[in-house]
């Protein structure tokens, strides 16, 4: 199912200090306004993938992207 993902610009606010990566009800769920759009994405994977290039430490939400979560 695709979903639109957006990459959190502060990496402040999450356990590993990493730019998490979210769905875009997520990140409104969560009240993310400092966010970055990565693009429409069939996975997680694809959308983190993506969100690498903009910040190599992105990682997947445990919450919204398990499939891409790395801890
Ligand atoms: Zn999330």
């Amino acid at each position: 199912m695709f979903k639109h993902y957006y990459i959190n610009n502060n990496p402040t606010l999450n356990p590993g200090f990493n730019h998490e990566v979210h769905t875009m009800e997520h990140a409104t769920q969560l009240g993310i306004c400092n966010k970055h759009y990565i693009g429409y994405f069939a996975n997680e994977i694809e959308a983190v993938a993506q969100a690498k290039k903009i910040y190599s430490d992105a990682d997947g939400c445990a919450t919204c992207c398990p499939n891409a979560h790395r801890g």
